[in-house]
């Protein structure tokens, strides 16, 4: 069994679409990003990187390349799942947590663990998405950006190893 871990924080400006865990969220502002900016998804793909030893995000999708620019984040997570299938990997558990103080994102949870099993081959109940404020305290607090933590664990696929 391997853990990963990952956050991420993007800013919150007027003027660009919310998008967290492949679900566009209306609200007044949206994130900012070289890519959609889904933090959720960054975090997950730092998670699964780092459970797998392959570094992370910006070293696979540099926010340099022009072809990531606008990319939606969910294009992103299944490359990043394409990376640690073909190490021998499959995931086991995705938990993650977003710190954002608006809009309100529990009644949207389920369509993003939905989302995210599919891309990992998961049941929906093997990924688990909280959403919590920072009780006004600062930046995130203030509603000037929004940040989220994962956790994923892996296991070996089957006859992986083995297999050489
Ligand atoms: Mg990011």
């Amino acid at each position: 069994m391997r853990v990963g871990s990952g956050f991420d924080i993007h800013r919150l400006i007027q003027g660009r679409k919310l998008v967290l865990g492949g679900v566009t969220i209306p609200f007044k502002k949206g994130l900012l990003g070289h890519s959609d900016a889904d933090v959720l998804l960054h975090a997950a793909c730092d998670a699964l990187l780092g459970a797998s030893g392959l570094g992370d995000i910006g070293r696979h999708f540099p926010d340099t390349e022009p072809s990531f620019k606008g990319i939606s984040s969910m294009e992103l997570l299944a490359r990043t799942f394409r990376l640690v299938r073909d190490k021998g990997f499959c995931v086991n558990n995705l938990d993650a947590t977003i710190l954002a103080e608006a809009p309100r994102l529990e009644p949207h949870c389920p369509a993003m663990q939905v989302n995210i099993a599919r891309v990992l081959e998961l049941g929906t109940a093997d990924v688990n998405i909280k959403a919590t404020t920072m009780e006004e305290v600062g930046p995130i607090g203030k509603g000037e950006a929004i940040a989220a933590m994962c956790v994923v664990t892996l296991r070996e696929k089957q006859g992986a190893r083995s297999a050489g």
